[in-house]
C-alpha cells in the first residue's frame, strides 16, 4: 500500500486529474470500471510520474495507503452512487471518499450522511475548469468534515491552479458546501456570458459592428476592470473566420444555446431560498428562449411589426455608446455576482455552513471559467467586511455601480426603444432600483392579499398584525 491518492474514473476529466495528481509528486492509485481505459492512461502516460494501475476494486483499494484517499471522478448520478458504495464496502473507518464530479448539492448532503454513517468520510468537491483545468490545475471547492481537509489539503493544494502564488483551493464546508458553490459558480458562470452575449448584440445588430470589430472592442475592454477569461475567449470567438467560407465564424452558428443543468440548480435553490438572482435566472431563461426553435420560426412567420434593433444614432456617438455598454455590462455583472454570493450567505444559514466568501473569491481567481481580475476586490470586500451585507455596500462597489448608472439606463432605454433584448441588463437595473426604493409596491400586492385570502398586513405607524373587512359596507380595519 504505497499510494497516498487514488482516482475512479479515467475518461476525460479523471485521467486528466490523475496525471496532474501524479505530475506534482502524488504516488496515485487508478482504476476504471473498463480496464482498457486504465491500460490507456499508463501506456500514454505512465512515464509522467508514479502510478498504480490496478485491474480490480479491490487491488485498488489495497494499494492505497492509510487512511486511503479515493477521489471518484465518473458519470454523475447512479454510477456515482455505485462507485461510492463499492468503494465503501472495502474502505475502512477513517478513509476518504472523494466525489470530485458535477453532483448536485442535495445528493452530496444525502450521500455524507450515510457515508459518514458507517464511520468514513465523504468530500463533495467542486471542480471547475474543465479536462484542461483538471489537467493543468482547477479551481478546487471541498466540502466534508474538518478532519478530511486535514488530509486532503496539500493534495488538493499541489494540483489546484495558482492565483498569484496562492492555491485555488480552499475548504468550503461541511458536507454539500463545496457543490453548492460550485453551482453557484456556475450560475454566474451564465449570467457573465449573458451579459457579454447581450453587449455583443448592442453592438452587432443596433451599431451594425462587425464580429471582427466587435472582438477588438472586446480585447480592448480586457485591459480594464472587466479583465477575465471569457472577455478574453469573447474576442477570440468573434475575431474567427471560418475557413470554408471566410465569412464570421459567429455568423455560421446556430444560435441555440445548450446548457447541463447547473444554472438551472442555481436558479431552483435561490427559488427555494427567496433569494432574488436575476441576472442568473435571465440567463437561464435566455438560453431557453433561444432554444424553442419552432415558437421562434413561428415568430418570425408572424412578422410581428416594430423596431428592427437597428439604433438610430449618428456615426460619432457610436464610440461614446460602446463605452456606455461597458459601463452598463460592468454594474451588471457587479449585481450578478451580489446576487450570487447572497444566494451563498442563505444557504449557508440554512444548512449551517461556515462558509468564508473571502475565500471563495479567492479561489475563483484562477482556474475556473469565471476567473477574473475583480475577484480580488471581491475577495478584499469580503475581507474587511464592507460586503457583509452586500457587495453592493461595499465602497468600490458602490462607487462603480453610481458612476456606471447613467451609461448603465441609457443603455437600457436605448435596447428598449429599438428592440434588443438585453433580460440581464434590465434586470439587474430593476434590481438595483428595487433595492433603492424607499418604498415598493409591495404594499399594494400586501393588500390584495388581504382582500382575496385575509392574509392580513402590518401598517407603518403602529405594531400588530391588521386585516380589512374588504367585503362589508364600511371596510373596517380590525387587528387580526
Ligand atoms: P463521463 O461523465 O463521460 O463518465 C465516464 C466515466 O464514468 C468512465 O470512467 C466510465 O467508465 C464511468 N462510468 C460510467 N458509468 C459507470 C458505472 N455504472 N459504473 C462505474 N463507472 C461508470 O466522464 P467525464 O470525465 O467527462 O466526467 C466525469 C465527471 O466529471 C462527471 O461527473 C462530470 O459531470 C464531471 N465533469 C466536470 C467537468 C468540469 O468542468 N468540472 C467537465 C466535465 C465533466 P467506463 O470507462 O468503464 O465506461
Amino acid at each position: 500500500a504505497e499510494a497516498n491518492v487514488g482516482v475512479v474514473g479515467l475518461a476525460a476529466m479523471g485521467a486528466s486529474l490523475a496525471r496532474n495528481l501524479a505530475r506534482h509528486g502524488n504516488k496515485v492509485a487508478v482504476y476504471n470500471r473498463s480496464y482498457a481505459r486504465t491500460e490507456k492512461l499508463i501506456a500514454e502516460h505512465g512515464d509522467e510520474g508514479a502510478f498504480f494501475p490496478a485491474e480490480t476494486m479491490e487491488a485498488f483499494v489495497d494499494s492505497l495507503a492509510k487512511p486511503r484517499t479515493a477521489i471518484i471522478m465518473v458519470k454523475a448520478g447512479e454510477p456515482t452512487d455505485a462507485m461510492i458504495d463499492a468503494l465503501a464496502d472495502l474502505m475502512e473507518p477513517g478513509d476518504i471518499i472523494v466525489d470530485a464530479g458535477n453532483a448536485h448539492f442535495p445528493d452530496t448532503i444525502r450521500r455524507e450522511k450515510a457515508i459518514s454513517a458507517r464511520g468514513l468520510h465523504f468530500v463533495g468537491c467542486g471542480v471547475s475548469g474543465g479536462e484542461e483545468g483538471a489537467l493543468l490545475g482547477p479551481s478546487m471547492m471541498p466540502g466534508g468534515t474538518e478532519e478530511s481537509w486535514t488530509t486532503l489539503k496539500p493534495i488538493f493544494e499541489s494540483i489546484a491552479a495558482k492565483a498569484e502564488g496562492e492555491p485555488c483551493v480552499t475548504h468550503i464546508g461541511a458536507d454539500g458546501a463545496g457543490h453548492f458553490v460550485k453551482m453557484v459558480h456556475n450560475g454566474i458562470e451564465y449570467s457573465d456570458m449573458q451579459l457579454i452575449a447581450e453587449s455583443y448584440d448592442l453592438m452587432r445588430r443596433g451599431l451594425g459592428m462587425t464580429p471582427a470589430e466587435i472582438g477588438d472592442v472586446f480585447a480592448a475592454w480586457n485591459e480594464t476592470e472587466l479583465d477575465s477569461y471569457l472577455i478574453e475567449i469573447t474576442a477570440e470567438v468573434l475575431r474567427q473566420v471560418d475557413k470554408k467560407t471566410g465569412k464570421p465564424l459567429v455568423d455560421l452558428i446556430v444560435d441555440h444555446a445548450g446548457m447541463k443543468g447547473t444554472g438551472t440548480w442555481t436558479v431552483q435553490a435561490a427559488l427555494d431560498l427567496a433569494v432574488p438572482v436575476t441576472g442568473i435566472g435571465e440567463a437561464v431563461f435566455a438560453r431557453g428562449l433561444s432554444s424553442q426553435g419552432d415558437l421562434r420560426e413561428e415568430a418570425q412567420r408572424q412578422g410581428f411589426d416594430g423596431p428592427t434593433g437597428a439604433i438610430d444614432m449618428p456615426a460619432e456617438d457610436c464610440a461614446a455608446f460602446v463605452e456606455d455598454i461597458r459601463e452598463a455590462l460592468y454594474a451588471s455583472k457587479i449585481v450578478a455576482y451580489a446576487q450570487g454570493f447572497n444566494e451563498i450567505t442563505e444557504a449557508a444559514k440554512k444548512y449551517g455552513w461556515d462558509i468564508d466568501l473571502a475565500a471563495v473569491a479567492r479561489i475563483w481567481r484562477g482556474g475556473c471559467i469565471i476567473r477574473a481580475k475583480f475577484l480580488n476586490r471581491i475577495s478584499e470586500a469580503f475581507e474587511s467586511g464592507e460586503a457583509n451585507v452586500s457587495l453592493l455596500f461595499a465602497p468600490y462597489f458602490k462607487d462603480a455601480i453610481e458612476t456606471a448608472q447613467r451609461s448603465w439606463r441609457r443603455v437600457v432605454s436605448r435596447a428598449v426603444a429599438f428592440g434588443i433584448p438585453v433580460p440581464a441588463f434590465s434586470s439587474s437595473l430593476a434590481y438595483f432600483d428595487g433595492l433603492r426604493s424607499d418604498r415598493l409596491p409591495a404594499a399594494l400586492i400586501q393588500g390584495q392579499r388581504d382582500y382575496f385570502g385575509a392574509h392580513t398586513y402590518q401598517r407603518v405607524d403602529m405594531p400588530g398584525a391588521f386585516h380589512t373587512l374588504w367585503a362589508t359596507e364600511e371596510r373596517e380595519e380590525i387587528e387580526a
